[in-house]
């Protein structure tokens, strides 16, 4: 597709990233993407950030579809962290389950980035074609529109996550609803019937704060020019649809899994690693799955805001023993769960089954490993997108935010995981009901065992891996979906330059 007319620059995109992981990385792989089209790229973020995407950057600028011929390379703009007292160290956002004042301290930066960003949109947005701002930035909606640019506002959540929030904002889901622990609340209007249970929801008589700032973060994307979803239409059946026309009238593209379409698995493992390098451990922990039978692995890794209480991690690690199974087990450096020793129930780790990662663990390689046959995870959508392009089935085990949603659209719609029993909203910091090792194995078990179910939901994590791949490549919906944009935008330009 020719981006512009001839003569015309190329499309320009600022893109501007919140600062956890969770949001940074599919961004930046956002912005590779829309570089492989053609699109000249900004990322405007601060320095830490800077150095964990700059690998993925430089290796798209170097590579022959992003710089070469269509002179659109792509740039990181930094601007200081915000002065919220956090060290070096904390600034990566890796710790903040670990410590409520990292964690209050890095959520203040959300605030303090809009005089930066509005600076930044100041000097630059003569030069600008249209704004990415990552959701939470709310005020970027009003920022954008004051110089005449569209905002498309992106959450790093799936699409169905975001309807089901949707329907629950607009809807007054609660009022007829008991507050008992197993009170099941229905979410009217979506293509699947969704019902959640009242505990695993963000409960506004509970989280008021936290209510109000959802609030304020869909009024802004509702008011703003679209929405983009690292996703892609066959994986969320309807949604698309209920999207853009059936319910809700809004702009939304599915592009992804952004990470498949942003260089070979080692450069999408390599970014979020710090500095863009892969450590020594990772290596280590790859050559073990090596060593091991197709299928037989089964990868636990919670993300980087999840914490557990050591009776958890003693749980989980009996869990993992009763299973019988091999296993790759991440354990974040800083977390509870890295100063309370895992090897302490008896019998654990079982010689040579088992492989712990302290610290950054290669996880994209790690999912398309032949050996691994299942996944325990939290359902943060990156992580559940990794596993489903990997065409690995999960053992579902959410915590808070969009989670239980992404466990519903993972073991109910789609059919590839099972889920391990969590009841109850709890966010990073707060504990949670305790889940035997018992129902942890067996959920491994269902997974990944011959007998039962396990069969089909392998093979329909596998077809839907094989979808995954077909909808970045070109002529897929999500490689079409891009270039849609790519088109509306050219066209408001054409357009807003004849008023
Ligand atoms: N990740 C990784 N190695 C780790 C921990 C996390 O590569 O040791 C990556 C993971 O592949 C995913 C992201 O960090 O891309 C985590 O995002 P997700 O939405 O799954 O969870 P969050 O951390 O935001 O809760």
């Amino acid at each position: 597709m020719a981006p512009t007319k001839d003569g015309e620059p190329p499309l320009h995109i600022l893109f501007f990233p919140f600062l956890l992981p969770g949001h940074l990385i599919p961004m930046a792989d956002m912005a590779v993407l829309f570089a492989a089209r053609g699109v000249r790229c900004t990322v405007l973020t601060t320095p830490v950030q800077a150095s964990t995407i700059r690998s993925v950057v430089d290796r798209a600028n170097g590579s022959s579809y992003s710089s070469s011929a269509a002179g659109t390379p792509m740039s990181i703009s930094v601007v200081p962290f915000p002065d919220v007292g956090l060290p070096m160290a904390a600034q990566s956002g890796r710790d903040l389950a670990t410590s409520r004042d990292y964690h209050d301290r890095f959520l203040q930066t959300v605030e303090l980035l809009r005089e930066p960003f509005c600076r930044f949109l100041s000097d630059h947005h003569a030069d600008i074609d249209a704004v990415v701002s990552d959701s939470l930035f709310h005020w970027s909606a009003h920022a954008a529109a004051e110089h005449g640019l569209p905002r498309i506002a992106f959450l790093a959540t799936s699409m169905f996550a975001r309807a089901c929030t949707d329907t629950v904002l607009r809807s007054n889901v609660f009022e007829s609803c008991s507050d008992d622990h197993g009170a099941v609340v229905s979410l009217p209007g979506l293509p699947h019937r969704v019902e959640q249970r009242r505990s695993q929801m963000m409960d506004p008589a509970k989280r008021p704060h936290e209510w109000a700032m959802f609030q304020l973060i869909h009024a802004a994307d509702r008011s703003s020019y679209g929405e983009l979803f690292n996703s892609f239409r066959v994986l969320e059946p309807g949604y698309a649809e209920h999207y853009r026309a059936t319910q809700l009238r809004r702009r939304a593209w599915l592009v992804g899994p952004v990470a498949l379409a942003s260089g070979s698995l080692e450069d999408v493992a390599s970014r979020g690693a710090v500095a863009g390098a892969l450590s020594p451990d990772a290596a280590v922990c790859l050559r073990w799955l090596d060593a091991k039978q197709a299928s037989s692995v089964v990868y636990v890794s919670f993300g980087t805001m999840t914490n557990f209480s050591p009776e958890q991690m003693r749980e989980l690690a009996r869990g993992l023993d009763l299973s019988g199974k091999n296993f790759v087990w991440v354990i974040a450096k800083g977390s509870t769960a890295a100063s309370s020793d895992p090897s302490t129930p008896d019998g654990f780790p079982t010689a040579n089954r088992g492989y712990i990662v302290r610290g950054w663990a290669p996880q994209v390689l790690i999912l398309n490993h032949p050996a691994v046959g299942g996944f325990v995870t939290h359902c943060g959508w990156n992580s559940t997108l990794e596993a489903v392009s990997a065409g690995v089935p999960m053992v579902t085990w959410p915590r808070y935010a969009d989670q239980f949603y992404n466990e519903k659209l993972v073991v109910e719609v789609l059919g590839v995981g099972v889920g391990v029993g969590a009841e109850d909203y709890a966010s990073c910091l707060e504990t949670h009901r305790v889940i035997a090792g018992e129902a942890i194995a067996e959920s491994i078990r269902r997974v990944m065992g011959e007998e039962g179910d396990g069969a089909a939901m392998r093979k329909e994590a596998k077809e839907l891996g094989v979808m995954a791949r077909g909808a970045v490549e070109k002529g897929g919906s999500s490689y079409d979906d891009v270039g849609q944009l790519m088109e509306e935008l050219i066209a408001r330009r054409s357009s807003v330059g004849c008023t």
